[in-house]
């Protein structure tokens, strides 16, 4: 089972790069879930462009709707 395969397991759903749009469940791809307070952090590779990037999840976000 890939690393994001074990991730997907256990409830994340960071498994495309966020540079590249690339999957990140195969083989070489890396995702590492911690957390950092009440957030949910993903430190992830990708093999197919060589990024290295963080995923933040905070734990509430704060938005505005613009106007329609
Ligand atoms: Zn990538």
């Amino acid at each position: 089972m890939t690393a994001v395969g074990r991730g997907v397991a256990a409830g994340v759903r960071a498994r495309f790069c966020p540079l590249c749009g690339a999957d990140l469940d195969q083989p070489r791809g890396f995702c590492h879930e911690y957390w950092a307070g009440t957030d949910r952090r993903f430190l992830l590779w990708c093999p197919d462009c060589g990024g290295t990037t963080l995923a933040t999840i905070p734990a509430r976000l704060t938005s505005y709707e613009p106007e329609h």
